[in-house]
């Protein structure tokens, strides 16, 4: 029996978070709990609470609790540290990770001082981790825009990633192709949320048209065995986050989760965090509500986890 499936088994989350895991759906500054953000800042911040509207809840949330406190000056750093931390005492070992394409343009830091931080964070706290760090681009902007904050990353040939974000019907994904395209060709690996709020055709419509290496969410490809099959047959895997699914209410328990019909179906799919300052459950979390809700046996998660990370080093 694995390391993993007896620590399952005994449902103990320190034996769980010491097995190898990737976290390949990560946004690095809400990657740790809102407590060490208080700790850090100084602040008391209210944790995020859904209140039924969507993504532009979580936009509220960061606007009104935590721009303020990336406005402190020099605190940057100690986030992404306590984001690598908090992904070290999970025990991730491959880790994707997103910061945000404007997020230099909103603090005031020069993109060059971006990555110098998220590499020397991740050569101090996390040094034997497999980093992918990605680009996430808000899906609110306009492509031009987000051009224009890209383009001074090139140069720095840092992030290996990008991913498509945000509000998920702001605009159709096709606005989006030129920047797509040329990541690709600039030898991006491509991801973007979708089928979170949208529908299983939106999922196939977008794997299509970005030329996806893998989706974020994709949950509703589950309500099209078309769709599934389409995915399968291509091998584009989806990186769920079930905790995320269901605090914001795109499913009623983990119980009933869709990744089990997806998984199925032969779709590829992954165990992930998305926001853990939001969300408040890592990847060992995860696979223990998804093993205790009864989805799965104990040595499927395993090789779902296995899957995601298979040359980690620990
Ligand atoms: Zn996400």
């Amino acid at each position: 029996m694995s390391d993993f499936v007896s620590a399952l088994l005994s449902s103990d989350l320190q034996l769980i978070r010491g097995v190898p895991k990737a976290d390949l759906h990560n946004h690095l500054l809400l990657g740790m709990k809102v407590d060490r953000i208080s700790g850090l800042s100084g602040r008391r911040i209210k944790p995020f609470q859904y209140n039924g509207n969507g993504i532009q809840d979580i936009n509220n949330w960061i606007s009104e609790q935590y721009i303020p406190v990336l406005k402190i000056p020099g605190i940057f750093p100690k986030l992404i540290e306590a984001g690598f931390q908090q992904a070290v005492d999970d025990g991730i070992t491959v880790l994707e990770a997103s910061i945000d394409v404007g997020f230099g343009n909103l603090s005031g830091i020069p993109p060059e001082e971006v990555v110098e931080t998220l590499r020397s964070a991740h050569q101090k706290v996390a040094p034997h981790m497999i980093f992918r760090p990605c680009l996430g681009f808000p899906r609110s902007l306009p492509v031009r825009k987000l051009l224009r904050f890209f383009e001074p990353y090139l140069d720095l040939n840092f992030f290996t990633s990008i991913d498509l974000y945000d509000d998920e019907m702001s605009q159709s994904v096709h606005n989006y192709r030129e920047i797509y395209r040329f990541a690709k060709q600039m030898g991006f690996r491509c991801t973007a949320h979708v089928g979170e709020f949208g529908t299983a055709d939106q999922v196939r419509e977008a794997v299509d048209a970005l030329d996806l290496d893998a989706v974020q969410h994709g949950i509703a490809a589950a309500s099209s065995p078309d769709v599934m099959k389409w995915l399968a047959e291509r091998s584009v895997p989806l990186n769920i986050c079930p905790t995320s699914n269901l605090v914001l209410q795109r499913v009623k328990s983990y119980a009933t989760h869709p990744i089990r019909i997806l998984f199925d179906n032969g779709v590829k799919v992954t165990v992930n965090s998305d926001d853990v300052t939001l969300f408040n459950q890592g990847v060992s979390e995860e696979f223990l509500h998804l093993f205790q809700a009864g989805l799965f046996s104990a040595e499927e998660l395993d090789g779902i986890r296995e899957s995601a990370c298979p040359q980690s080093p620990l």
